[in-house]
C-alpha cells in the first residue's frame, strides 16, 4: 500500500461525506453528479487496489446520507440499498457473466436467467409498512438502515394505498416518491415570480417536500411514487420478482406499466437503450433503468457486497448535470420592466445536447446562490426544462479575485437608469420607451392565451416594431394591407390572413384583453376575476385597493400593485388607444347575464375525472350558471368538484374543510 494511496483516499472520503451531506440532507447539491461520480470512482479504484484501505464508514460501503434530526427515526427491517451500475454494454455484459461464474462456483444450477428492466425512477427513495394491511408508517432511506418518518406527508398522496385487501402479516413495500415534471416547471416558474429559491430539479424538490413538518404543503404539491418491489415480508413471498410487482399493482399500488421481463441478454441492453431514448418524453424523471434477476431464490444466493446487492445493477444513462465555465451573466428585461439574468457558459454536454446559455431565475436566487462571473458552476438540463445554473463550485473560486454579480445601473436594452422599489428585482422604468420592454408586452399581447392572433408570432413582432410599422400593441390595430403586402414573406393572401385575424381579435372578451394589458401580477386567472368581479375597465379603474382585494385570489399587496400599474400613464394610454380600436372593455350581455346565475360568486374546483364531463364542459356549465373555476383550494374555494382518481387538491379541500361534491351534485347547483 501507498501512503499517497492512503491519504488520498482520507481526502476522497471526507470529500464525499461533505457532498452527500448537501445532496442527501440539504437537498441542494454542491457539485454536478459527473463530479460526484467521478470522485466515488476514484475512491472505489483505489479501495479495490487495496483492499485494506476500506473503512466500515467509506462511502462505498454505506448508503445515502445521515438520517435527519426533526423526525422520529425508525429501523428498516430490512435495510435499503444502493446499486451497483454500468455505463456501457460491455459493462452490463460483465456483470451478468460475473453472475453466471458465481453460481457455477456455487454449483447452482440455472440454466437461462431471466431478467426484468425497470425505469430508475430519480426521486426520493421510501418505505411503506403495512401491518395486517394498514398503512402504518412511511419512511426515507435515510442511511439505508435508519431512516425518517415522513407518514404524514406521504397519506397526502393519494396513489399510496392505506389499506389493502389479502394482505400479509407485514410488509415494507420499497419505492421512489418523485416530482411529475409538469408540476416540477410551473412551482419553479411560480417561486422564481415570487422571489423564493427554486430547486435544482424535480428530486431535490420531492425531497424538500417530503421532508417538512407541515402536509398542507405536501398536499399541495404533485407528489407521486412508483413502487417497485418489497423489502421485509412475513406472510407472502414470490417465487419470481415480476410475479411481486403484479401482485402489488393488483393491490392497488403504483407499479410502471412499462417494465418488461427478458430471457436474453441482448433483449436487456436493447431495453436498456430503449429507455434513454424514451427518457425525455416521460412525465418523470429517470437516470437510468435497473436490471434485476427475476429468480428470487437466485437473490438469497447471490448476496450483497457492501451496500450493492449482487442481483441488481443500474444501467446509469450520463449524468443531466455538468461542471462548466461561467463567462458572463447578461441581463434581459420583461415586459414590466424586470431585469432577468441569464449565463453565458463555455459551451458544455449535458445528457446529449451542447448548452451555452442557462437560466438565473432572478436577482434574489443569484444573490442566494452567489453566483460570480469566472466561477466554474453546475448546471442541469432536465427534458423540455429550461437548463439553469444550480450553484457556483466555491472551493475551485481560490485564489481568483471574482465580483459578486449586481444588476446594471442602467438598462442593458435602452440605457435608462435602473430602480429598485421594495421587493425582489431592479427595473427599467422606462415603460413606454424602452424597446425591450415594448416588444415583451407585444409578444405578449398576441400570444395564445391573451388576443390570440394567428400568425403574428415572436418573428413578425419583432420586425414591425424593428421596421417602425408599429410602436406598441396598439399599433396592431392600425397596419394596413399596403404595409403588409409591402414586405418580403407577405403575398396578398398572408396580409388579408393576418388583418382578418386581427380584426377577429377584437371580439375577445374582457377577461382575455385585461390579461392581455400585461399587467404584473396578473395571470389570466386572476384576468378573470377582476372582470367578472367589476364588469368593466371603468369600474375597475374607479375601484380602490380595498374593493380589489375582495376578488379572489387577489392578496394586499397585489391590489396595491393594481392600483398603481392602472395609474400608470403609459397603461391608461394604451387603453384608451385600444378602446379607440374596438376592443371590448366591458363584459357582454351573455356574460352579464352569467352573473346573476344561481352559481353567482361561488368558486369550484375541479379534481379528478367525472363520469360524464369533460373539464371544458364542466367549467363551461359552472362559468355559465355565474360561478368560477380556480385552480387550487384555498379558503375562498366553496366547492370541490371531484371525480375518478382525485389529485391532491382533495386532500387539502378535506383539511380546509371545503364542501366535496360529484357531477351529480354539481348538476342539481346548476339546476
Ligand atoms: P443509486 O444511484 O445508487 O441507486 C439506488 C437507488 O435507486 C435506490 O435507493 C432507489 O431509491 C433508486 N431506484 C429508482 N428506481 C429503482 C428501481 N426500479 N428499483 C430499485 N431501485 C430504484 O442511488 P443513490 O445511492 O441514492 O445515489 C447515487 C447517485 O446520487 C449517484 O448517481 C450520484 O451521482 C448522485 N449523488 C450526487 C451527489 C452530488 O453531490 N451531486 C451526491 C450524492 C449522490
Amino acid at each position: 500500500m501507498s501512503t499517497g494511496a492512503e491519504a488520498r483516499a482520507a481526502e476522497l472520503r471526507e470529500r464525499i461525506f461533505e457532498l452527500d451531506h448537501a445532496y442527501y440532507v440539504n437537498d441542494d447539491p454542491l457539485v454536478g453528479d459527473d463530479v460526484y461520480d467521478e470522485l466515488l470512482n476514484e475512491l472505489r479504484g483505489i479501495e479495490e487496489d487495496n483492499p485494506e484501505l476500506r473503512t466500515p464508514d467509506s462511502p462505498t460501503q454505506r448508503v445515502g446520507g445521515k438520517p435527519i434530526e426533526g423526525f422520529e427515526q425508525y429501523e428498516h427491517l430490512e435495510p435499503m440499498l444502493s446499486l451497483g451500475n454500468a455505463r456501457s454494454a460491455e459493462e452490463l455484459e460483465a456483470w451478468e457473466g460475473r453472475i453466471r461464474n458465481l453460481l457455477k462456483r456455487f454449483d447452482i444450477e440455472a440454466g437461462e436467467i431471466t431478467y426484468v428492466t425497470e425505469p430508475k425512477i430519480d426521486g426520493l427513495a421510501i418505505s411503506l409498512t403495512y401491518e395486517n394491511g394498514v398503512f402504518v408508517r412511511g419512511t426515507t432511506r435515510g442511511d439505508g438502515r435508519i431512516g425518517e418518518d415522513v407518514s404524514h406527508n406521504l397519506r397526502t398522496i393519494r396513489s399510496i394505498p392505506l389499506r389493502i385487501p389479502d394482505a400479509p402479516e407485514l410488509i415494507e413495500v420499497r419505492g421512489e416518491i418523485y416530482f411529475p415534471r409538469s408540476g416540477f416547471e410551473q412551482l419553479n416558474a411560480e417561486r422564481a415570480e415570487a422571489g423564493l429559491a427554486t430547486f435544482a430539479n424535480p428530486r431535490n424538490a420531492a425531497a424538500g417536500t417530503i421532508r417538512q413538518h407541515d402536509p398542507a404543503l405536501a398536499a399541495e404539491r404533485p407528489l407521486q411514487i412508483w413502487t417497485y418491489g418489497i423489502g421485509f415480508r412475513r406472510g407472502v413471498d414470490h417465487a419470481a420478482h415480476s410475479d411481486e410487482l403484479d401482485w402489488l399493482r393488483e393491490r392497488g399500488f403504483r407499479v410502471n406499466d412499462k417494465i418488461a421481463v427478458h430471457s436474453s441478454d441482448a433483449e436487456v441492453v436493447k431495453r436498456c437503450q430503449w429507455w434513454e431514448q424514451e427518457r425525455e418524453g416521460l412525465d418523470y424523471e429517470i437516470d437510468g433503468a435497473v436490471v434485476k434477476v427475476d429468480d428470487r431464490g437466485l437473490w438469497r444466493e447471490l448476496g450483497v457486497v457492501g451496500r450493492e446487492p449482487r442481483y441488481a445493477i443500474a444501467w446509469k444513462f450520463p449524468p443531466m448535470t455538468a461542471t462548466t465555465m461561467l463567462n458572463a451573466i447578461v441581463w434581459n428585461v420583461g415586459r414590466t420592466g424586470h431585469l432577468v439574468p441569464f449565463a453565458m457558459l463555455e459551451p458544455t454536454h449535458v445528457s446529449g445536447v451542447t448548452v451555452s446559455t442557462a437560466t438565473l431565475h432572478n436577482e434574489e436566487d443569484l444573490a442566494r446562490k452567489d453566483v460570480r462571473v469566472g466561477d466554474e458552476v453546475v448546471i442541469t438540463r432536465a427534458g423540455d426544462v429550461i437548463p439553469q445554473v444550480v450553484s457556483p463550485l466555491i472551493q475551485r473560486r481560490k485564489g481568483k479575485r471574482l465580483r459578486k454579480a449586481k444588476p446594471p445601473k442602467e438598462c442593458p436594452i435602452c440605457g435608462t437608469p435602473t430602480i429598485k422599489p421594495e421587493g425582489v428585482w431592479t427595473i427599467c422604468p422606462n415603460r413606454k420607451g424602452c424597446p425591450g420592454q415594448v416588444f415583451q408586452h407585444v409578444k405578449h399581447f398576441v400570444h395564445r392565451g391573451a388576443m390570440d392572433i394567428d400568425g403574428l408570432g415572436e418573428k413578425q413582432v419583432k420586425r414591425f416594431l424593428d421596421d417602425g410599422l408599429i410602436a406598441d400593441a396598439a399599433g396592431i390595430y392600425e397596419l394596413t394591407a399596403e404595409q403588409l403586402t409591402g414586405l418580403e414573406g407577405f403575398g396578398e393572401v398572408s396580409a388579408r390572413n393576418l388583418l382578418d385575424a386581427i380584426e377577429q381579435s377584437k371580439k375577445m372578451p374582457f377577461a382575455r384583453v385585461l390579461f392581455a394589458l400585461g399587467l404584473d401580477g396578473v395571470g389570466s386567472v386572476t384576468a378573470e376575476a377582476l372582470a367578472r368581479h367589476f364588469g368593466s375597465i371603468d369600474d375597475l379603474l374607479a375601484a380602490g385597493e380595498e374593493r380589489i382585494e375582495e376578488v379572489d385570489g387577489v392578496g394586499p399587496i397585489l391590489a396595491e400593485s393594481i392600483v398603481e400599474q392602472l395609474s400608470d400613464e403609459a397603461t391608461l394610454e394604451l387603453i384608451a388607444d385600444l378602446r379607440r380600436q374596438g376592443l371590448r372593455f366591458e363584459l357582454d350581455e351573455s356574460e352579464r347575464r352569467a352573473e346573476e346565475g344561481p352559481l353567482k360568486d361561488r368558486t369550484f374546483v375541479l379534481t379528478g375525472t367525472l363520469p360524464d364531463l369533460s373539464r371544458e364542459q364542466a367549467t363551461d356549465l359552472i362559468k355559465a350558471a355565474g360561478g368560477k373555476v380556480t385552480g387550487s383550494v384555498s379558503k375562498k374555494t366553496d366547492y370541490v368538484v371531484a371525480g375518478d382518481s382525485p389529485g391532491s387538491k382533495l386532500a387539502k379541500a378535506e383539511k380546509l374543510g371545503v364542501e366535496i361534491i360529484d357531477e351529480v351534485a354539481l348538476r342539481g347547483l346548476v339546476g
